[in-house]
């Protein structure tokens, strides 16, 4: 990944802990602010925060159609309102989204009671031999369930059954948050694709 730039939207949301783990992984990230910077990224991360109010910043902006070309051709990384904004489709309630990622995804779907926990979960094989081994710490932040993935996705990480990290090609979702702990290993897997 050497020389590679990486960008993070920084419209809302926890765009600063993602900066700060990808620092930790070693590279040199930049903070996202207007559309033009796009051109100078060879890969961008979606952070986590409210979808909504993403969605609202982005329409206002003309973000929606630049990130859809930005994704047809570079990596993104999406977690939790991110991985919401690359779905293909989104419900409870429904809303627009760039379908970069042929996912199907429920919002809030953990329910009001234990709408945020931090858990281990146990990774796919090819997800530590990609990385290394271990467990998974999980940070899960009223997130959405992934209800459907497509023929192309690869369920790298499951919680309760679901997929909570699915690759598929160039891109990466996950439903939790790993640039809340200092485990590096998701942020490096993404910055292997760069
Ligand atoms: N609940 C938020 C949404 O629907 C996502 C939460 C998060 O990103 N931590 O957009």
């Amino acid at each position: 990944m050497g020389g590679k730039k990486v960008g993070v939207l920084a419209l809302q949301g926890d765009f600063e802990a993602h900066r700060a783990a990808l620092e930790r992984a070693g590279a040199e990230p930049v903070l996202v602010r207007e559309r033009e910077q796009l051109t100078a990224l060879d890969g961008l991360v979606l952070p986590g925060g409210e979808s909504t109010t993403m969605l609202k910043l982005m329409r206002y902006e003309g973000w929606m159609e630049a990130l859809e070309e930005f994704g047809r051709r570079k990596p993104l990384f999406g977690t939790c309102a991110g991985a919401i904004l690359m779905a293909r489709e989104v419900s409870s309630p429904a809303q627009e989204s760039l379908g970069l990622m042929d996912i199907g995804v429920e919002r809030n779907a953990y329910g009001r009671q234990i709408d945020s926990r931090v858990t281990e979960i146990a990774p796919d094989p090819d997800f530590e031999r990609r990385t290394a081994p271990g467990k998974l710490e999980a940070v899960f932040i009223r997130a959405p369930i992934i209800r459907r993935v497509g023929a192309g996705g690869k369920v790298l990480a499951r919680y309760q059954g679901d997929p909570v990290l699915v690759e598929q090609d160039r891109h990466l979702v996950a439903t939790f948050h790993p640039e809340l702990t200092g485990d590096l290993r998701v942020h490096e897997l993404f910055l292997e694709k760069l």
